[in-house]
C-alpha cells in the first residue's frame, strides 16, 4: 500500500525503513525538512513531498500534532502503533510526566543485571520502529513512552505498563489535563488479564487508571520503602520502586534487583553530581526544565544552596520556589531570557543575582560559596534561548565547572 510518513526525525525515518522492509510504497513530508533528514530520505530512496499527498495510510511522528487540519479524514496512526506488531518479545512500557528516562534506563540496568534479556528505547535512544529489527522472542522491549507516542495508538498493548505520575505538561498540544491523562491512559486500554499495570498509589490520576483495560494492578509508592541507591531524592525512591515492581513482574530476582539499584549511576543531566572543589559540590540538573522538577532537585539536596535559574520561559509560575529556597539559598543566579519574569515572581524574598550567562553564574556562585555549599543548575526553564538543547546546556555547565580551579584567591 501507499503510505505517507509525516515528520522526519528519528521516528519518522525509522517508520520509513520499516514500511520499506514490508514492501510498502513510501512518501514523506515535513514542514521544516533539514538537510540531514533529506539526505537520510535520499539514502532510503524515499521521495520527499511538500504536500500531504493521498495515501492508504498516514504514519505520524510523535512531534506532529494529531489534530493537524491536513490529517482530517485520513487513516492516521503513530510510529509506535506501526511498530507494535513487529516488536517480537514482551513489552515493558513506561510513561509519566516526570522520571520516564530515569526509570526506563533503570529498568534496563536491572533486567540486564538480573540476566533477563532486554533492549531499551522508545522516547530515548532508538525509536520503536527501529527496535523491531533487533527484537526477538523472549527478549523484553523496554520502552520509554511519551503522551505523544501513546496518543496515536489503537491496538498497542504492553505486557507491563507503568505510569509514574501525571502533572500538567504539554498542554499546548493536549489542551486540557483530561486529554493529556487520557493519552497516557492508552497505555492500559488494550491490556488483557494476562498483562500487568504498575501505578503510583500516591498519584490521583494514576489511581484512576486502575479501571482501564483488564490487567491486574500492582501499586508502587504505597508503603514507605527506602532503597540503598546512588540516585538522590524522594522522587527517585519512587522511580526505583516503580522499576523494581515492574522488573519483578518481568522475572528479575529480588537480590539481583537490589544490587542493580545500588550500582545504577543515574542518567546524565538528571541531578548529576559533577565534582567537589574546595568543599563545594556541583550538580547538573539541566533536565529540570519545569518548576516541578526544580522543586524535586531542591528537596533532594541537603545544606546551603546556590541555584542557577532561567532560560526560556514555558509560561511557568515561579513563586512555588520561594518557600523551599527561603533560608536555604545563599544565592539565586538568574540567567537567560526568563530572568526578568523570575525576578518579578521571586521579588525581595531571595538573594537574587543578575548573572545573565551560565559562565558568570558559575563564577559568581563559586567565588562566594563556602565549604559545604552546593551549586545547582536546575533552571526550571527550557534551554533554547542560549543553548541548542538541555543536553547542550548541561554539557557547557559541566565543562565550565571542570575548568574551575581551586585557588587561594577564593573566599577573600
Ligand atoms: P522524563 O523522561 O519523564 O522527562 P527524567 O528522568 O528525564 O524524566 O527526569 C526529568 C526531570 O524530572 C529531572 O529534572 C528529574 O530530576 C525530575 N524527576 C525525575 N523523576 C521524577 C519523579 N518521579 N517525580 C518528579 N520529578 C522527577
Amino acid at each position: 500500500m501507499k503510505v505517507l510518513v509525516v515528520g522526519l526525525g528519528k521516528s519518522g525515518l525509522a517508520a520509513c525503513e520499516l514500511l520499506l522492509s514490508r514492501g510498502d510504497t513510501v512518501v514523506a513530508t515535513d514542514s521544516k525538512p533539514t538537510p540531514e533528514s533529506l539526505a537520510a530520505l535520499d539514502r532510503l530512496g524515499v521521495p520527499f513531498t511538500p504536500e500531504f499527498v493521498s495515501s492508504d495510510l498516514t504514519v505520524i511522528s510523535p512531534g506532529v500534532a494529531a489534530d493537524l487540519p491536513q490529517l482530517a479524514g485520513r487513516d492516521v496512526i503513530g510510529e509506535l502503533e506501526l511498530a507494535f506488531p513487529y516488536l517480537q518479545g514482551p513489552i515493558l512500557g513506561i510513561t509519566g510526566s516526570n522520571g520516564k528516562t530515569t526509570t526506563t534506563a533503570l529498568c534496563g540496568h536491572i533486567l540486564q543485571h538480573a540476566g533477563v534479556a532486554c533492549q531499551v528505547g522508545g522516547n530515548i535512544g532508538v525509536a520503536p520502529a527501529a527496535m523491531a529489527a533487533t527484537s526477538k522472542p523472549g527478549q523484553w522491549n523496554v520502552l520509554e513512552l511519551s503522551s505523544f507516542q501513546l496518543e496515536t495508538t489503537r491496538a498497542f498493548r504492553p505486557d507491563i505498563g507503568v505510569c509514574l505520575n501525571v502533572t500538567p505538561n504539554h498542554l499546548d498540544r493536549h489542551y486540557t489535563l483530561e486529554n493529556y491523562a487520557a493519552a497516557k491512559g492508552l497505555m492500559f486500554a488494550q491490556q488483557t488479564a494476562q498483562d500487568a499495570k504498575v501505578l503510583n498509589f500516591g498519584d490521583a490520576t494514576c489511581r484512576g487508571y486502575e479501571a482501564l483495560g483488564q490487567a491486574a494492578t500492582y501499586w508502587f509508592n504505597q508503603t514507605a520503602r527506602h532503597y540503598e541507591a546512588q540516585l538522590q531524592g524522594e522522587h527517585n525512591q519512587e522511580n526505583i520502586d516503580a522499576a523494581v515492581t515492574a522488573c519483578r513482574i518481568a522475572g528479575a530476582d529480588e537480590q539481583a534487583m537490589l544490587e542493580a539499584v545500588k550500582t545504577f549511576p543515574g542518567v546524565e543531566h538528571r541531578l548529576e553530581f559533577v565534582r567537589e572543589l574546595n568543599g563545594v559540590r556541583f550538580y547538573n540538573d539541566s533536565k529540570a526544565t519545569s518548576v516541578d522538577a526544580t522543586l524535586k532537585a531542591i528537596a533532594a539536596l541537603n545544606g546551603p544552596l546556590w541555584i542557577i535559574l532561567g532560560g526560556k520561559d514555558k509560561g511557568s509560575d515561579y513563586r512555588p520556589l520561594i518557600a523551599p529556597l527561603a533560608g536555604r539559598a545563599r544565592g539565586v543566579m538568574l540567567i537567560g531570557a526568563a530572568a526578568d519574569k523570575i525576578e518579578s515572581h521571586l521579588g525581595d524574598a531571595l538573594p537574587l543575582h543578575r548573572s545573565r550567562t551560565l559562565d558568570v553564574a558559575i563564577r559568581e556562585a563559586f567565588a562566594a560559596a563556602q565549604p559545604g555549599d552546593t551549586i545547582l543548575l536546575a533552571p526550571a526553564c527550557a534551554s533554547f534561548d542560549q543553548f541548542r538543547s538541555f543536553e547542550h546546556r548541561g554539557d557547557v555547565f559541566k565543562q565550565l565547572v571542570h575548568q574551575l580551579e581551586a585557588g587561594p584567591w577564593r573566599n577573600g
